[in-house]
């Protein structure tokens, strides 16, 4: 099972180039480059190219002088485009969901699920003429009137995560850009196809060209982005270390950052909450995209009057999860690379070196697809001590731990203690109970008897603790105000009688 490079097509020996996407075309990397697998066989399928600091400023540049025409044009116009992008995105999700299993591995169902999570906030921002507009005062003083204008920033950086190649895009440009920004997206590295449909499919819908740009690249490109004077906000989203790293380095250079990092997601269970449907949900949340989402369940807090049982029902459970190419009718794809799988499997090895119960081992290579693929079936680990690493960091593949508590207060102990604060789950029938935990824990998004709490798009998305870095959350009404800044207007039109000198501050009469 190694990482191994193939062609892409009998005609020729190269793979083919996944292009940037500067001034509306398509426009070839010159420089670096890094190959991109099909994870379900395990070979490169294309490379892109990682953009220099050169190139990365040239596209920052082409955007920015498109942004006066963009912030100018008229709402109508603005939001009749956001409305074609919504029904083309709809009519052509299918293309899309195929380049996401291409590239990520993710099952063609899930990889149209993240579609529809992203189409409902193209759907919010169509709504911008509202979430944007200002407020007026009239007659704050005799003929004086006070208003607010919130205007759009410049240049708005997005960087995005492997994890959901269409969604995390779709999370935030559309709001971006309806807000009257241009926006410049960093897709990652390993699957970065998805963003330039999306782009190709924002020009067909009628953006002027420039006003949406998609350059591919590494750390370098990144940090053009976190550093170039002429981009004004940045959107990230990964791993906590380098959201904490964009954040600290955007600010630095006087960008307003959101930076939304990685997750550790726990599911009380208490001792009335019904076990069938609890291991159900435990199993969805645990190994649906292979573990490898921000907001899956990877720890499983169950009381210990309960814990024998509610382990045999998720362990039976499991055996019915087809692991295998995402092509196929399968439920569950491979991991993103070979590296990471390997990653993984340690974190495993880890657990059970620290005394835990290997319950389910996913080490084995019987799957529905290719042998080369980069695979790993689901895995549980019963009784994992809470001072081993594999609890303590983030381990983003299918793997799932149970952890044992005495009680509620022991639960909700351990779950704000750590040190993310993403997304948590409560299972009961206890309606006290949930209400408590609700009001008690200390993570962003709280789902009760819901495991996946993701808020629709008209709420906003984000984590507590080091879960986010700045203040801004992802989609929802935040969204508006983050890709905007409020200017206040006082107005009065003058005549004959307003002259004459006065030193003194302003009072109203
Ligand atoms: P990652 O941090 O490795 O990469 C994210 C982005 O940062 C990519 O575009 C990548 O090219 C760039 N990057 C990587 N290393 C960099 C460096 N040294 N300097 C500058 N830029 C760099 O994350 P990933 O592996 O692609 O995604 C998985 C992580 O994302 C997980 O930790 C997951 O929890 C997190 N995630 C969080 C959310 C959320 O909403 N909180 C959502 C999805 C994923």
């Amino acid at each position: 099972m190694t990482d191994t490079v193939v062609e892409t097509t009998e005609q020729s020996d190269k793979p083919t180039a996944i292009p940037h996407w500067i001034a509306g075309a398509r426009r070839e990397g010159t420089g670096r480059t890094a190959p991109v697998y099909n994870p379900a066989l395990g070979t490169v399928v294309s490379e892109v190219g990682l953009a220099s600091s050169e190139e990365m400023s040239e596209a920052i540049a082409s955007a920015n002088a498109v942004f006066p025409a963009w912030r100018d044009l008229s709402i109508a116009k603005r939001q009749s485009i956001m409305f074609r992008f919504r029904e083309l995105i709809v009519q052509r999700k299918d293309e899309l969901a195929t380049i996401v299993t291409r590239e990520h591995g993710k099952v063609h169902s899930d990889a149209l699920g993240e579609i529809a999570r992203g189409i409902e906030v193209a759907e919010l921002a169509t709504a911008f003429p509202l979430l944007t507009k200002g407020e007026y005062s009239e007659n704050a003083s005799t003929g004086v009137d006070v208003y607010s204008l919130r205007q759009p920033l410049g240049v708005v950086g997005i960087i995005s995560p492997f994890n959901f190649p269409a969604m995390i895009p779709l999370w935030f440009a559309p709001v971006a850009l309806a807000a009257g920004n241009v926006v410049v997206i960093k897709p990652s590295e390993k699957d970065p196809s998805s963003a330039v449909f999306i782009a190709e499919l924002f020009k067909e819908a009628g953006l002027p060209d420039g006003v949406l740009t998609v350059v591919h690249g590494d750390k370098e490109a990144v940090d053009t982005l976190l550093t170039h004077p002429d981009v004004q906000a940045i959107s990230f989203v990964g791993s906590t270390p380098i959201a904490e790293y964009v954040y600290r380095t955007g600010s630095e250079h006087g960008k307003r950052v959101q930076a939304l990092g990685g997750a550790k997601n726990h599911m009380l269970v208490l001792p009335d909450a019904d076990l069938d449907v609890t291991a159900d949900a435990a199993v969805n949340a645990g190994f649906g995209s292979a573990g490898e989402r921000c907001m899956a369940i990877s720890v499983v807090v169950a009381v210990d009057s309960i814990a024998d049982e509610l382990a045999a029902k998720i362990k039976e459970k499991m055996g019915a999860i087809r692991t295998g190419d995402g092509t196929r009718d399968n439920d569950m794809g491979p991991l993103i690379t070979g590296q990471h799988r390997d990653k993984v499997v340690g974190y495993i090895q880890t657990a059970a070196d620290d005394g835990a119960d290997v319950l389910v081992d996913g080490r084995d290579p019987e799957v529905d697809g290719d042998p080369n693929g980069f695979w790993l079936k689901p895995t549980l680990i019963d009784k994992v001590p809470t001072d081993s690493t594999a609890y303590k960091e983030e381990i983003f593949g299918p793997v799932l731990s149970i952890v044992r508590v005495a009680s509620y207060e022991e639960g909700l102990e351990l779950i704000n203690a750590n040190q993310y604060g993403n997304g948590t789950a409560i299972f009961t029938n206890d309606g006290g109970a949930a209400r408590r935990f609700q009001n008690e824990v200390q993570v962003g998004m709280v789902g009760i008897n819901v495991p996946i709490p993701v808020p629709v798009g008209y709420h906003s998305f984000g984590g507590w603790k080091r879960s986010i870095f700045g203040q801004g959350k992802a989609y929802g009404k935040h969204a508006f105000d983050f890709y905007t800044r409020e200017k206040v207007v006082t107005s009065r039109w003058l005549d004959p009688s307003h002259g004459g000198l006065n030193l003194g501050f302003p009072q109203h009469d």
